[in-house]
């Protein structure tokens, strides 16, 4: 048995979400012990491509600037359907402090993180510990059973944190309900060179029938690149080989596929990601929230994922440490992650609908359904109003509604920092 834990706030989860919470909770002074099974942060495919709206936070947060070498700005997207661009959009004509979403590898973004948070006195990680049991007393969850490789550990806290991910063991064990909606859909990734006649800082997705692939700029100068199969579909895929895989480039992006051929020989150079969206109706019992996918697991379209995990911690880290102090905190609290899922579920569900919709329009079959696809891409397209409109809702909404007033960002003073970061745009 390792030596038992007690901290204000216990995050299992050092993903996005998690480490965003706890460096906003140490800036605060309240002390957090983050949960982390890992012992490292290399992960691959995960999480890359971030939202404009999420670069601000970061850059606000002051973390921006850690990472700015393994960034990569995206300043145009272009879809194209059965050969032929049906849409393509700039990123530069919108007004915004961040306009541009960013490739941005999770392993530079989290280190970042820690290692910021790592140097306020109330922040503390464990690694290697996954949290297999809650703590409850009544119907409170007052903390979890870390297990760690010197034995099992109890960390106590105020209010626990299921910040682990899309297939949450603490959703699980905290019996809220919920539901998964698996698509249509798995998606396999790899990372192959950038053909010599696409640019850094174009995405583009590319159609034909229901296929379709992502084929993504990354870190320093390859490609992400990412196309569907049908649900469960891997194991007959690989079946026919690599070939499968090569065949399939060479349909949607014949320009792609000597990289690929030369850097993709075998399976384990691909990861593959099942598709599926969450729904849950509360987000919190007594003594604990969820918050990032745990929450709301969203599908990889446009770059959501990362983008609501981080916005949910910026969220809820100053609600959480205003419920901290004097008698009643545990009332405080529970009120404090109502509040935080009153003010999140509108944007999370309305970024769920765009999502749903784009992935029933990569799914359509039929010539006829596949025209009126390409219509409606080339209309957009034709149309800055429309054009505005939906990338507005989708990239720009947090940094538009801090701008118009809708929303007071309240992010922790920086240390060092005389002013409040993002206290400019409140
Ligand atoms: C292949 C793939 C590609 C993706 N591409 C994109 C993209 O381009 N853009 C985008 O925005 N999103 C993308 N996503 C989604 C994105 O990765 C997630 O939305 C985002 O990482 C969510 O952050 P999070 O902190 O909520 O969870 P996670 O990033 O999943 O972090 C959860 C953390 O909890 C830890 N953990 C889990 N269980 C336990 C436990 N029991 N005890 C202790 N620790 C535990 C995990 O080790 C992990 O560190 C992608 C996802 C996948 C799988």
């Amino acid at each position: 048995m390792a030596a038992a834990l007690s901290a204000q706030v216990c995050i299992v989860g050092g993903g996005p979400a998690g480490l965003t919470l706890a460096l906003e909770l140490a800036r605060r002074g309240i002390e957090v012990v983050v949960v982390e099974q890992s012992a490292h942060f290399d992960r691959s495919f995960r999480g890359e491509s971030i939202s404009p709206d999420s670069v601000w936070l970061l850059r606000e947060l002051g973390i921006l600037d850690k990472v700015r070498a393994d960034t990569l700005e995206t300043r145009r997207m272009e879809i194209g359907d059965a050969g032929r661009i049906v849409l393509d959009a700039d990123f530069s004509g919108f007004d915004q402090p961040c306009r541009y979403p960013m490739e941005l590898p999770q392993p530079p973004l989290l280190n970042a993180l820690a290692e910021e948070a790592s140097a306020l006195p109330s922040f503390r990680m464990v690694r290697r510990a996954k949290a297999v049991r809650l703590l409850t007393e009544g119907s409170r969850v007052t903390g979890v059973v870390g297990q760690l490789p010197e034995g099992p550990t109890e960390i106590r806290a105020g209010l626990t944190v299921a910040a682990d991910g899309r297939f949450s063991k603490v959703r699980e064990m905290s019996g809220l309900p919920y539901t998964k909606i698996p698509l249509e859909r798995d998606f396999v990734w790899f990372k192959a060179p950038m053909p010599q006649e696409w640019d850094l800082h174009t995405y583009r997705v590319r159609i034909l029938g229901s296929r379709h692939g992502l084929f993504i700029p990354t870190v320093p100068d390859m490609v992400r690149i990412g196309f569907n199969i049908p649900k469960g579909g891997l194991r007959e895929l690989r079946k026919e080989g690599i070939g499968a895989l090569h065949r399939r480039i060479d349909e949607l992006a014949p320009e792609a596929g000597p990289g690929v051929r030369e850097h993709v020989t075998d399976w384990s150079d691909t990861s593959m990601l099942d598709i599926f969206t969450t729904v849950v109706p509360d987000w919190s019992r007594q003594g604990l929230v969820l918050i990032g996918d745990a929450a709301h697991t969203l599908t990889p379209v446009l770059g959501q994922g990362v983008n609501h995990a981080i916005i949910d911690a910026v969220t809820l880290a100053p609600l959480v440490a205003g419920a901290f102090g004097g008698s009643g905190t545990d009332a405080r609290l529970d009120s404090a992650t109502k509040e935080f899922q009153r003010l999140r579920e509108a944007a999370v569900a309305r970024a769920r609908a765009l999502q749903l919709r784009q992935e029933r329009a990569f799914a359509l079959t039929s010539p006829v359904a596949a025209a009126v696809r390409r219509t409606a891409y080339r209309t957009v397209s034709a149309s800055p109003l429309l054009r505005r409109r939906i990338l507005s809702g989708v990239y720009y909404q947090l940094q538009q509604a801090v701008r118009d007033g809708g929303i007071r960002l309240d992010l922790a003073p920086r240390p060092g920092s005389p002013t409040r970061a993002g206290g400019q745009h409140s």
